[in-house]
């Protein structure tokens, strides 16, 4: 995985998304964006992946890092 994103899981769609480690450090507002466009909100989330990846998210994040496996 890239060391540039957390995988966080959704109760609403039982997805877990990459959210921008940048998104998590920083001032939030409760909310988090996911790389697929979602909104994660921080008080659901379960701060770990479930292995039911948002395809999406992997989508987007296979574009900028070094895995190239979801191309
Ligand atoms: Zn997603």
């Amino acid at each position: 995985m890239s060391g540039k994103h957390v995988w966080w899981t959704s109760p609403r769609d039982n997805q877990c998304h990459a959210i921008l480690k940048t998104q998590v450090d920083g001032p939030g507002d409760g909310t988090v964006d996911a790389e697929c466009g979602g909104v994660l909100i921080l008080d659901e989330v379960t701060k770990s992946p479930n292995n039911n990846w948002c395809t999406s998210c992997l989508r987007a994040v296979g574009e900028t890092a070094d895995d190239h496996r979801w191309r």
